[in-house]
């Protein structure tokens, strides 16, 4: 019996140390009955090490850190020391064709882990990854973005109760870590239960390749490398971090069209306006205002809104850390990484100033 992580040989191709090569794994079977596989692309280095899986798309519409993953498998950016990178710019093969969250059976796989081989389509998908790939890994790095219609400003989910996993969450280097154990039948809350240690990263939109977002992902999944020790260096700090468990969703309460007065990664206090919501003619105006202060770690772009929809996704800290926190950004660069994905995802919403009505 072969060692479940010896990373010598991948769906029998072997590979050596000091090599990298790009294989298929077998997946499952289309309509039409011709294999499906899904492209991976092993990273061998001279060193024994950890090895770790980078996925992207297992939600098949959210293909930012597709982008990521093939700028590291095309540039090869760093040299890796130690261990094993396990590179899949998409889990999700069959959603991703339709550019769809979603499998044709319309099951999300994100909610299948860690699958079984008699099971649904996306079950058995499931446990094809799960047992080729996952339970041969020692972390893991899933890159997400938000859902159709909302954008996020870049943060990391992870269960910070364990504390390996937690070390490895605040290596990424993301300004926000959400603490959360993720959905029963996640990847992520799947790969902890068998040992695999892995986080999220959820940023920016779905359908596109958003270069700030890019950036962002290559330099957290090298940060938590160096961290391993598998490359050089020691991870770069964000210039600060905010960890929390607590989050919300502010909805609109009345249908209408919306003005933003906020973007992802915005600072806001108790009361201030997120948005402005009136009907098309600019009647019947309604403010969205912040219950408390917090940060807008994601928001929707859609401005037309129904009653319920949600509109600002806050993260909620202690309000001196907020205080702190602005005075912190107020001196970035604005060609810091933090200010060019602000930038960058600000583009998606149409800012317009809050107009304080004359009392
Ligand atoms: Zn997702």
């Amino acid at each position: 019996m072969t060692d479940p992580i010896d990373p010598s040989t991948w769906f029998g191709s072997r590979v050596e140390p000091g090599q990298y090569t790009s294989l298929d794994m077998p997946a499952s079977e289309s309509y039409s009955g011709a294999d499906i596989t899904i492209p991976v692309h092993i990273w061998r280095a001279p060193k024994p090490g950890p090895t770790v899986c980078i996925t992207a798309a297992v939600h098949g519409d959210e293909i930012n850190g597709t982008g990521a993953i093939r700028r590291i498998i095309r540039e090869h950016p760093f040299k890796l020391a130690k261990g094993t990178l396990v590179l899949v710019p998409v889990v999700n093969i069959l959603a991703f064709e339709r550019h769809s969250r979603y499998l044709p059976d319309r099951r999300d796989l994100n909610r299948s882990f860690p699958g079984s081989h008699t099971g649904s389509l996306a079950s058995r998908i499931a446990a094809s990854f799960f047992e080729q790939i996952t339970k041969r890994c020692d972390y893991g790095i899933d890159l997400h973005t938000a859902a159709v219609r909302r954008t996020n400003f870049p943060n990391v989910r992870a269960d910070m109760s364990n504390p390996k996993l937690a070390e490895f969450a605040r290596a990424f280097g993301a300004e926000f870590i959400v603490d959360s154990k993720g959905p029963k039948g996640a990847l992520r809350s799947s790969a902890v239960k068998a040992g695999c240690l892995t986080i999220i990263m959820e940023a920016g939109e779905v359908w596109k390749v958003q270069p700030g977002v890019v950036e962002y992902a290559v330099r957290g999944i090298s940060n938590c490398l160096k961290h391993l020790k598998m490359i050089q260096g020691s991870p770069a700090k964000p210039p600060y971090r905010v960890e929390t468990d607590r989050t919300k969703w502010v909805r609109a309460t009345h249908g209408g069209f919306l003005e933003f007065h906020v973007a992802p990664g915005t600072i806001v206090e108790e009361g201030e306006p997120l948005a402005t919501n009136a009907d098309l003619t600019g009647e019947d105006r309604n403010v969205i205002r912040a219950p408390q202060a917090g940060v807008v770690i994601g928001m929707t772009t859609m401005p037309s809104v129904a009653p319920g929809d949600p509109v600002c996704h806050l993260a909620f800290t202690k309000s001196g850390a907020l205080t702190k926190i602005e005075r912190t950004i107020d001196q970035l660069e604005d060609d810091s990484l933090h200010e060019r994905v602000r930038e960058d995802l600000s583009t998606s919403v149409h800012l317009i100033e809050y107009d304080q009505p004359n009392s």
